[in-house]
């Protein structure tokens, strides 16, 4: 159970912090989250709790299921793709998990609407 929770709450902590970089940057707040990220950061750890991986768990953009909302889904992978890059001076150990764990997806290569913005 231990190990479930850690890795959990590794996620929590990746998902706020990178939120938290989006909000700033994009909607310029200075303390927290504005209305629209702290719903999508609520939304966000709800299916994190309600993941049935558990500590097996992929990360979201791999993930079979995906239980994001598509609008909702859109909005995580915006702040993701915001703030990622930064992620790795601000938060060396979050985004290396992050990065490890997202890198697999690309192999996919099915992306219905996503067009030139999937081009690196
Ligand atoms: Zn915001």
């Amino acid at each position: 159970m231990a190990q479930t929770s850690a890795r959990i709450g590794r996620e929590r902590k990746t998902l706020e912090a990178m939120i938290r970089i989006f909000c700033r940057d994009r909607h310029g707040t200075t303390d927290g989250f504005c209305k629209d990220c702290e719903r999508l950061l609520a939304y966000a750890l709800k299916r994190l709790d309600k993941c049935p991986f558990g500590a097996e768990k992929p990360a979201c953009a791999d993930c079979p299921i995906h239980c994001y909302r598509p609008d909702m889904r859109e909005r995580i992978r915006a702040v993701m793709r915001h703030a990622g890059p930064r992620m790795i001076w601000r938060h060396p150990v979050l985004a290396a998990f992050h990065l490890m764990d997202g890198r697999s997806k690309s192999t996919a290569g099915s992306s219905p609407k996503g067009g030139p913005a999937n081009k690196p």
